[in-house]
């Protein structure tokens, strides 16, 4: 046996690696992603939106448009902003939800906050004029954020809200895409471009009994404020008096636990796998560090925080936070010094690391018994790193009771009661913290048919597989553009930017075949052969690190016969895929896309238009 040091650190590789591998063996199951269900049928209550007022009455439209975007979060809203910059051309959004924010309209939990920094997550700062009032943004204030922004760049009079697209088709005599809504609209756009979100299908775990429980039960992206009383910020009077059940300890149950526990009668926490917690140290803006601020402060910001991800040389580490903390000393690989029996670097690092996230409970956690079970073991990336300055602490009040159900998840919900083995907890309400369906395909986020050109569903296109350019360009596809999805794109912690770089590419895209009077655009299949090669020649083959991991959404629940979440990126970096996009803009487009112009006609000649 070898034992490592690292400072205080002591970790012996072996012991651990096989205690990984029986923690994981008591998680795995064979109904892998299938033990979730989706909030439809008797559950569809569950997916109601808590938050809209009174409906506003419109009738059902009909018109044409140059672009349609479907979703209003993120990423609709930030390519409707670049496209507002690029081009004249109308525009429609069609959102869901009762306002934009995506996820931060959806995610109203109290406790919510974003933890990438503030001013490098919420973007267009300097358009707006605004600088967050904490390194940590809470959700309300990213949710304001993405408001402020749809109204700064004029989009509320453009959008559908509380519209659902029910189905997208091409036509190809006319050349555009015919989009139907659950309103009866029925919407011809020549462009059309689907933002339709990462984490925007909650689900709930298949937990037998789950419909018979007859006391307050809700899923934490639909919180439910009428009973719990309070807002975003605790307080939830409604609470007083209440045993409330927090199901699952991911990285939505560790924001709102500590207000649950501050306002209920007693908080009982059922763990599955332990989470792994870092500090987070949230501090409010320094006022005189933002007047100090240059033009151009954020895009350097972010592109010096995406740098040290993928490895460049910076002088100054700007946001110095916990992720570049992680990538630098996991990443940036070896976990230092130390002997070398044939125990990878980056896997040394990461026992280390974790090692002390694991000393960390022993510090902050009063009673040993609970500290011992809320220790995760597993790789740190076998989940999202978390980070949080109250979670741990807040099993130190005595209304907190953690129930570890050492791998297995509750057994049974009964009418009044959430039972574990022979142990039965009755309570007033259960919190359904068990998160969303990560990594679907933008149609199924969506929840509607994409028919592309001669009849091919999207879903059979990609049948055998993803085939995209630049996670954006589907062949048999025209016209289409797919915004915002991670699949064959960049991965980064900080969607925002990638967002924002990628809503950039396909805007000038938009506007190129705008301005040129380009009918259809569609990419060739060697385009989509050739990016499949590019992908496969910076892969990291990281299928073995998912194989050995704890289940969860990263590794499709230990199913190892598809690609695991990750797998499916292209893995040089945000700022290399950057540079790929601006490369292409150059001389792809006319390379890899088939382009069709069509007669020129004056703007005023184009008929029934709308003019923004
Ligand atoms: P997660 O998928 O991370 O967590 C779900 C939790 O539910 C897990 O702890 C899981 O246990 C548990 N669970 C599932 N089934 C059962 C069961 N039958 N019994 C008991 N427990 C169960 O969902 P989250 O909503 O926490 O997070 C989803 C994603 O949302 C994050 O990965 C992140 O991308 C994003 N997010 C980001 C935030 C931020 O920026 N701060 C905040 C919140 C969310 P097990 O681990 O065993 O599977």
């Amino acid at each position: 046996m070898t034992k490592f040091g690292a400072g205080k650190m002591n970790v012996d590789p072996e012991a651990l690696h096989k205690k990984y591998l029986l923690e994981r063996d008591k998680r795995l199951r064979s109904d892998g992603t299938a033990q979730y269900i989706d909030m439809v049928g008797e559950l569809a209550a569950y997916a109601a939106d808590p938050y809209l007022g009174p409906d506003v009455d419109r009738a059902p439209a009909t018109e044409q448009v140059d672009v349609l975007i479907v979703g209003g979060g993120v990423s609709g809203l930030l390519l409707a902003a670049r496209l507002r910059h690029a081009t004249n051309g109308t525009l429609r959004i069609i959102e869901k939800g009762g306002d934009f924010g995506g996820t931060w309209y959806w995610n109203r939990y109290p406790g919510l906050r974003c933890d990438v920094e503030s001013y490098i997550y919420m973007p267009l700062l300097e358009e707006l004029g605004n600088i967050p009032t904490e390194k940590y943004a809470t959700g309300q204030e990213i949710f304001f954020h993405c408001r402020a922004l749809a109204s700064h760049f004029g989009l509320y009079a453009d959008t559908f809200l509380r519209t659902a697209v029910t189905a997208a088709r091409w036509n190809a005599d006319s050349a555009r895409w015919l989009v139907e809504t659950n309103r009866g609209d029925r919407l011809e756009a020549k462009f059309l471009c689907l933002g339709t979100g990462g984490l925007s299908l909650p689900k709930l775990p298949g937990i037998k009994g789950i419909l018979d429980f007859k006391g307050r039960a809700f899923h934490t992206s639909r919180w439910d404020y009428d009973y719990t009383g309070g807002s975003p910020r605790g307080d939830l009077v409604g609470l007083r008096g209440k045993r409330v059940a927090l199901i699952g300890t991911g990285a939505t149950s560790i924001q709102c636990l500590p207000a649950l526990a501050e306002s209920a009668q007693e908080v009982i926490v059922f763990q599955r796998t332990p989470p792994a917690v870092d500090f987070r140290n949230n501090k409010p803006t320094d006022p005189d560090w933002a007047s100090a601020l240059q033009p151009g402060w954020q895009k350097d910001r972010m592109v010096n925080f995406s740098s040290i991800l993928q490895g460049l040389p910076v002088e100054e580490n700007l946001v110095a936070d916990r992720w570049t903390d992680i990538w630098t000393t996991l990443a940036g690989m070896g976990g230092g010094e130390g002997e070398d029996d044939g125990t990878d670097p980056m896997q040394l690092a990461d026992y280390k690391k974790m090692e002390e996230l694991r000393s960390r409970i022993d510090a902050v956690v009063d009673d040993p018994r609970v500290a011992e079970r809320l220790k995760p073991y597993y790789n740190l990336f076998c989940k999202r790193p978390l980070f949080s300055d109250e979670f741990l602490q807040t099993f130190n009040r005595s209304n907190v009771t953690l129930i570890d159900t050492d791998g297995r998840g509750v057994d049974r919900i009964t009418e009044t009661s959430v039972i574990v083995g022979a142990d039965e907890y009755p309570v007033d309400c259960i919190v359904f913290a068990t998160g969303f369906r990560v990594g679907v395909p933008c149609y199924e986020a969506g929840g509607f048919r994409v028919v592309g050109r001669d009849g091919i569903d999207l879903s059979n296109r990609w049948a055998d597989g993803v085939r995209t350019l630049h996670g954006i360009h589907v062949h048999g596809f025209p016209n289409l553009f797919i915004v915002g999805s991670r699949t064959h794109a960049a991965l980064s912690p900080n969607f925002t930017h990638f967002v924002d770089e990628q809503s950039d590419h396909i805007a000038q895209i938009v506007a190129r075949c705008l301005d040129e009077h380009i009918r259809t655009v569609e990419v060739l299949e060697a385009a989509e052969d050739m990016w499949a090669q590019m992908m496969a020649a910076v892969a990291v083959d990281r299928a073995t690190f998912y194989e050995e991991c704890t289940p969860s959404y990263l590794n499709n629940e230990g199913a190892t016969d598809r690609p695991s979440y990750f797998g499916a990126a292209y893995h040089a970096g945000l700022l290399a895929y950057v540079d790929v996009c601006n490369e292409w803009r150059k001389t792809g487009f006319e390379r890899d896309l088939d382009i069709v112009h069509e007669p020129q006609l004056s703007l005023h000649e184009r008929p029934g238009e709308l003019r923004c």
